[in-house]
């Protein structure tokens, strides 16, 4: 009887497709292995085999494979079952998951972009000859496609090939020309060359007891060479000695002390004998340690609700060592912009070249390499730390998720499908390998925090920071007020004049939140009131001073700044409205001694943007950084005493259920940026309606009034959590059409549902790069069957889609809508 195999094709197909194999091949052949496959009428894909089986498809004839591309197996298993469960869940097909799931070197396809990596060196005699042939075109042409390949090869099969050339490092794919992701270089300290035996170690003593505090850095520095091995980095030497940069740097201009830079690597990490000692834990770490072990004894997702600084990293790192000991894998996830070198360097300090990094600004033979180590379960992964997408990532073994900062909206994948969150598709992946998984935050979704109310997770708290540093204290200032007695410099408040300008005396940095980017949102004409609008999306054109531009935040458009009105010529241009470059601006006549940073999508973009600003700021190059919520993600800045935020009011206002949860957790996560060393912390949130509830309780640290609120709010108007929510989202370039259509499928859905269905409703920004968007809600009460929604969903969508003149109109959906 002859043999076929059902594969998953990388293409967004409901179905599996079925191919046929020889005997052979089917004997080779195992679920999770490779092939080239043919497509249409001249497509190749790589696709992934699904089933080896010996039933004939009815529909349609078999083609035959092109080649097998994998000796093993490249995904798991389990790795199976849990992107099945994905597309079914998040309704996207499983050609999707694959797709976003594996690095793009394994999907090599017809219609890939080939280049010649020009930055590697390497011996042509060692080529093959058709990996020669390849390589020779790419000197006669920049670009090929791999069906290009195939007709110079003259022959089918060429992915094989193009595989082995790719693990070379000779060619490149092209969505892969990106820049190469590098981690910040270390500023380290050690003693001048003079001074380095013990004889000039004594002269230079003696020249120095007139220099009491400079005598203090050098016997600091000799006692921390004592202790540790490993270089001491400036900020490490000046938190020993109680000095200051001032102090140092003097000591440096004098050659007395050589500054030097260490570049921490980050997938090879050679120190493994200088590993941190893992700390022991403080008595509330230790309570909410053992909280979290019965809890994983009785197999339960567990939140860990620990403050911001109450040292729940190192509650992690504890778990992490446990299960390293039991010999199995861990995974860490965080949001992507939470995963900087201060978090890696941490972990490689405890655990050493065990670390593995998964990040999508890691090139393709780095991800490639990664993917394969943790395949083999080799001792370079058996931590594996990454943003959502390595969720895919091919675990054999794996004994521990934890998901830090767990209530980050950015867990959930927006475009394109798989639609997925990271958190809830990670607690199904815990439980196919039968690990444990843990969540942490200090401000703990509704969702989860509910989870736990009704049992469904176990639950752990620190309710102090580490050291015992007192919470920062939260004063509101009313600019209302502010304004109408004239006490405002700008957007200012003398208030939080006043507090800069104390802690910036005192040495000390700050922090100021403003969760806008560029000058100013709208530019508006005094005399008629008309405001330049982007002519591809529904909204206004955001002021951006520096480049004199006005910009689309939605797409690419910008245009020169006007000096004149578009619409009745008058020169009566007024700004509304402030962002983080106009801080920036206030800043620097207010402050003109301090140094001030801006950290936003606009000064991160360039190469290593985001890691030079967090470096600058760390290393107290900066005095002042202003930034969006960029400035809110777990980093750890010693030196910050005071935090400011500019305005909450956007925060407050923003038309979505989630808003207030969202400004509670933003505000109280910038807030704990302040004070994580000895002194208390200070913050100044300014407001237009500093009575706001939402206010009061980020101000008194009120998790559980909120949590309360919240709840009762979602209670009363049937949100998530206590129910599911489902939104369909239908766009078209043509207004009309889109009316028509997104009526015609709600008109279908209430039918079906009734009164659970909202909509259609065009969203604030109803347009964007020419589309016109609509959307749906459906919430699915508790005791209302998921599978059976989503069949009814789809069933209504293929009648849809058999009405010809809705054939154009996409159709998104977003399991769980955030
Ligand atoms: P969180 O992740 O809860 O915001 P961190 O884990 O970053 O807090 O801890 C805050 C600071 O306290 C860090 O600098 C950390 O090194 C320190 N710290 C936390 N726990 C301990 C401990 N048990 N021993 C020594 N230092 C600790
Ligand atoms: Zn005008
Ligand atoms: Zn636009």
């Amino acid at each position: 009887m002859p043999y076929f195999i059902n594969v998953i094709l990388p293409i967004p197909l409901e179905k599996l497709f079925t191919y046929s194999i020889s005997d052979a091949e089917a004997s080779f052949l195992k679920p999770g292995m490779r092939v080239a496959v043919p497509f249409g009428k001249s497509k190749i894909y790589s696709a992934l085999v699904h089933e080896v089986h010996q039933t004939a498809p009815t529909i349609y004839e078999a083609k035959e494979i092109d080649q097998i591309l994998d000796e093993k197996p490249i995904v798991t298993a389990i790795q199976l079952k849990h992107w099945f469960w994905i597309a079914d869940y998040y309704m996207c097909s499983i050609g999707e998951v694959f797709r976003t799931a594996v690095p793009s070197a394994f999907l090599l396809e017809s219609e890939t972009l080939i280049l010649k990596n020009t930055k590697i060196v390497f011996d042509e005699t060692t080529l093959l000859d058709d990996e020669f042939l390849v390589f020779e075109a790419l000197q006669h042409q920049a670009i090929l496609r791999v069906h290009e390949i195939s007709a110079i090869l003259d022959r089918k099969n060429v992915l094989p090939v193009l595989n082995r050339l790719l693990d070379k490092n000779i060619i490149l794919l092209k969505e892969e020309v990106y820049e190469q992701y590098k981690p910040k270089l270390v500023r380290y300290v050690k003693l001048g060359k003079e001074y380095r035996t013990e004889v000039g170690l004594e002269t230079l003593l003696h020249s120095l007891t007139r220099a009491p505090k400079q005598s203090q850095v050098i016997l600091s520095l000799f006692q921390l060479q004592a202790t540790q091995k490993k270089p001491i980095k400036v900020s490490e030497l000046e938190t020993a000695s109680k000095s200051s940069t001032a102090i140092i740097k003097a000591l440096i201009d004098k050659e007395i002390l050589e500054e030097y830079y260490i570049q921490t690597d980050r997938i090879s990490y050679s120190n493994e004998e200088d590993n941190s000692d893992i700390k022991s834990l403080n008595e509330f770490q230790e309570e909410a340690f053992l909280a979290i072990k019965q809890s994983f004894d009785k197999n339960l997702p567990t939140l860990l609700y620990g403050v911001t600084s109450s040292g729940k990293t190192e509650v992690y790192v504890k778990l992490i060592e446990e299960t390293l000991a039991q010999h199995k894998q861990v995974l860490y996830l965080l949001p992507e912009i939470a995963l900087t070198t201060q978090l890696i360097t941490r972990l490689q300090d405890y655990f050493g070249e065990k670390v593995a990094v998964y990040h999508s600004r890691y090139s393709v033979q780095e991800r490639v390499e990664v993917w394969h180590n943790i395949l083999e379960n080799k001792n370079k992964a058996q931590i594996v730390i990454g943003a959502r997408s390595a969720l895919f990532m091919p675990f054999t073994n794996l004994g521990l998720i934890i998901v830090d900062e767990e209530h980050e909206s950015s867990f959930k994948q927006y475009d394109p499908a798989p639609r997925y969150h990271a958190r809830d598709a990670a607690i199904v992946m815990a439980k196919l390998h039968e690990a444990h998984i843990l969540l942490g935050s200090a401000t703990p979704s509704i969702e989860s925090f509910y989870n736990v109310q009704i049992g469904k997770y176990g639950y752990a708290t620190i309710q102090r920071r580490y050291g015992n540093v007192l919470m920062p204290e939260i004063e509101l200032v009313d600019i209302k007020e502010q304004t109408r007695k004239k006490r405002m410099k700008g957007r200012f408040s003398v208030r939080l004049f006043n507090e800069i300008t104390d802690t910036l005396e005192n040495g000390e940095q700050v922090i100021l939140f403003q969760n806008r980017r560029g000058y100013a949102p709208i530019l508006e004409c005094t005399t008629c009131g008309h405001s330049p609008q982007c002519p591809n999306c529904d909204v206004s054109l955001t002021y951006h001073q520096h480049k004199k531009q006005l910009r689309c935040h939605y797409c690419s458009y910008h245009i020169a700044l006007l000096t004149a009105c578009e619409a009745c010529g008058s020169s009566t241009l007024d700004t509304k409205g402030f962002g983080t470059e106009q801080v920036e601006q206030e800043l620097e006549t207010l402050f003109p001694d301090a140094k001030i940073g801006r950290m936003d999508l606009d000064t991160t973009r360039g190469k290593y943007g985001y890691e030079k600003i967090i470096t600058a700021f760390e290393q107290q190059e900066l005095d002042i950084l202003v930034g969006t919520q960029m400035l809110t993600k777990g980093l750890d800045f010693r030196n910050v005493n005071l935090v400011g935020i500019m305005s909450a009011d956007t925060l407050l206002n923003f038309p979505d259920f989630r808003a207030h949860e969202r400004c509670f957790q933003l505000l109280t996560q910038v807030s704990g940026r302040a004070g994580r060393t000895k002194k208390r912390g200070k913050v100044i949130i300014q407001s237009f309606n500093p009575y706001h509830q939402i206010l009061k309780q980020v101000s008194t640290g009120d998790y559980q009034a909120m949590y309360q609120e919240q709840l009762y709010e979602r209670e009363q108007h049937k949100y998530p959590p206590v129910n599911r929510i489902i939104k369909i989202t239908f766009k078209h370039k043509e207004y009309n059409k889109l009316n028509e259509a997104a009526e015609w499928f709600t008109k279908g859905l209430r039918n079906a549902f009734g009164v659970h269905v909202l909509g259609p409703e065009f969203p604030s920004v109803s347009r964007i790069r020419n589309q016109y968007i609509k959307n749906v809600l459906i919430k699915i009460p508790n005791g209302q069957s998921l599978v059976k929604t989503k069949k009814s969903i789809r069933r209504l969508e293929k009648s849809f889609n058999a009405i010809s003149q809705y054939a154009s109109v996409r159709v998104i959906y977003n399991v769980d809508y955030i």
